[in-house]
């Protein structure tokens, strides 16, 4: 600690050991208290908070209550110990105090519109508009070190397992992850523009092919998409790519990195140890999901045999036209009372979008409600067989077109794992999903289908020469990385061949020229010994969240955006100047 006219110490520094040193402290003005003749001033910096005692009587401290919380003064004094009684454990500083013999006024605060001590409840607007006064607050500022921590021992991890820390350009052309391009009108070159990077995708490719072997950023990324508490327009990715691998070897690092910070920022304890790999159709079926909630115990299955030819017409028909049953089981919900079943049913028709529900409830005395009765013996037992089912358990039917009734029935699953307390809060349940659909249908598409993930993946099995007569069929080389429910990190093998290159772009009725124009530098690269490579980026904010035990990734931001994506503090978006315009050759249209 570098000793000057502003400090001989830290607010958090000082301790009994320095009891009887003249010692100088600056720092913010947290909290006053007034005792008669004794003021005691809270003084705060980032590292710690120390109690001054100002001897109101004494001429030389004169003003001093007059001073309001928030203003940053510079306080000369002694250390003296507190009073057995004034002890306070809590803090480190908590056994001395300082008897102030002057101070200095650095900078005044006003009124605040808010207060930094304490827990106030703040509106998000407010706090965005002044969050130089949030980031004071204890919470905030710990949640901000705590993300800074964990980025250091994620780079810490990648150095250790022998990755190198680039820089890639955030003025570049479009690198497309399936959200709009933040774009940056050219000067020099009329009608041009740049995209800021949805992420470094194509750069860190170029590492790889310019022999690098091991990348790795902690990496902005701008994706102009429609803003929840789980997204923001710029955010922090690990981003990382490796030159001959196999997807196990991506997966293997990935693991090692979050097993890690696992291990330091919270409790390996609540590791559960197994990390399955999920292929996504099972991860469909199953869950409902492609980021599954392992600490979820309920399991999906598929009824539709069991109602095909069952006198339970409305499913029946609706199975003729292709529609599916998945069965939801409700674990010991036997006692619940009806009120109950009614919600999940309107559940199932106001969120879900669904006709209604069909449910069994496997009472003790046997299987009750509507859909029982319209079922053989024969066909309840499978059905409790197909569901594992207890005595006790109701078991909840979604009968809809494949993919409607998979989604809905992990909305199900969800929710009785959440009302039915099923999920343990504590567990950090980990798992991959894999074997992804490589194209998905897209009925904006020329050609009916658009890439599944993004267009640089490769296919799962490429040992022969591609074959795209039934491209939804196709499976990709893409692996998410899950926890509890929310997708960390998604990556791939990637396709390193320019010929397939073009057919995989030609079958979403991307022409080689626009290839060529689009994504040339890569397809140039390629001419010239690719090697081949693979990676995965992981959501920084995401994983500060669950480590947390935060929701919304604006708290662990520092200057976020707010809802509507703007900057309250800074002003942004905001007007140009006139010449700013002309300067990149734009005017703007009219709003329609
Ligand atoms: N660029 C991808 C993404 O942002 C990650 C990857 O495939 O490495 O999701």
């Amino acid at each position: 600690m570098i000793s000057n006219k502003y400090r001989t110490h830290t607010c958090g520094g000082l301790n009994k050991s320095n009891v009887g040193a003249t010692v100088t402290l600056s720092g913010w003005v947290h909290r006053k208290r007034d005792h008669g003749s004794l003021l005691f001033v809270d003084l705060r910096d980032n590292y710690g908070i120390t109690q001054c005692v100002f001897d109101l009587t004494d001429a030389t401290v004169a003003g001093i209550d007059k001073i309001r919380p928030e203003s940053v003064i510079t306080v000369g004094g002694r250390v003296v110990a507190r009073d057995a009684s004034a002890i306070n454990g809590k803090i480190p500083t908590g056994e001395i105090e300082v008897k102030a013999s002057d101070y200095k006024v650095l900078s005044e605060a006003d009124v605040l519109p808010f207060q930094v001590f304490g827990e106030e409840d703040v509106s998000e607007d407010l706090r965005l508009k002044h969050r130089y006064l949030d980031l004071r607050r204890e919470r905030m500022h710990g949640k901000i070190l705590f993300r800074n921590r964990v980025i250091r021992a994620m780079r810490d991890k990648m150095w250790e397992l022998g990755f190198s820390e680039f820089q890639t350009p955030i003025l570049g052309a479009t690198s497309p992850e399936g959200a709009r391009d933040f774009i940056v009108p050219s000067r020099l070159h009329h009608g041009m523009v740049y995209a800021l990077p949805q992420s470094p995708q194509q750069w860190k490719q170029m590492t790889q092919i310019s022999g690098f072997d091991r990348y790795f950023q902690i990496a902005p990324c701008m994706r102009d998409e429609d803003l929840r508490s789980d997204r923001m327009l710029e955010f922090y990715q690990l981003d990382l790519e490796m030159s001959f691998v196999e997807q196990r070897d991506v997966q293997e690092v990935c693991e090692a990195v979050v097993v890690s910070l696992i291990k330091q920022f919270s409790d390996a304890a609540r590791l559960h140890p197994e990390i399955p790999q999920i292929p996504y159709d099972d991860a469909m079926l199953k869950y409902g999901s492609d980021k599954p909630d392992l600490r979820n115990p309920i399991i999906i299955s598929d009824v539709t045999e069991i109602f095909r030819n069952s006198d339970f017409g409305v499913f029946a028909n609706a199975i003729r036209d292709g529609a599916v049953v998945r069965a939801v089981p409700a674990p010991k919900s036997v006692d619940k009372p009806r009120s109950w079943f009614d919600k999940v049913e309107g559940f199932a028709k106001d969120e879900l979008g669904l006709a209604g529900l069909g449910y069994i409830v496997f009472a003790e005395d046997g299987p009750k409600g509507p859909v029982a009765k319209k079922l053989t013996p024969e066909q309840i037992a499978a059905i409790r067989v197909a569901a594992g089912a207890d005595a006790g358990d109701s078991v909840f039917f979604v009968c809809a077109a494949p993919d409607i009734a998979a989604k809905a029935a992990g909305k199900l699953r969800t929710r009785f794992g959440e009302e039915l307390g099923l999920v343990n809060p504590d567990e950090f349940r980990l798992c991959w999903v894999i074997d992804f659909p490589f194209f998905e249908p897209d009925p904006e598409s020329p050609t009916g289908i658009a890439f599944g993930h993004n267009p640089f993946c490769r296919l799962l099995d490429d040992s022969h020469e591609l074959d795209l007569s039934e491209p939804l069929k196709l499976k990709a080389s893409q692996y998410d990385f899950v926890l509890n429910g929310q997708e960390i990190g998604g990556g791939s093998l990637r396709n390193y061949n320019p010929e397939n290159m073009l057919k995989l772009f030609a079958a979403t009725g991307y022409g080689e020229d626009i290839v060529k124009q689009k994504f040339g530098g890569l397809y140039t690269a390629f001419q010239y010994g690719a090697p081949p490579h693979g990676g995965l980026a992981m959501g920084i904010e995401r994983i500060v969240c669950i480590l947390l035990g935060e929701e919304n990734l604006r708290e662990v931001t520092m200057f976020p955006t707010n809802q509507r994506g703007q900057d309250l503090m800074m002003g942004s978006p905001n007007t140009p100047f006139e010449q700013q315009l002309r300067d990149v050759h734009i005017q703007f249209r009219k709003k329609n």
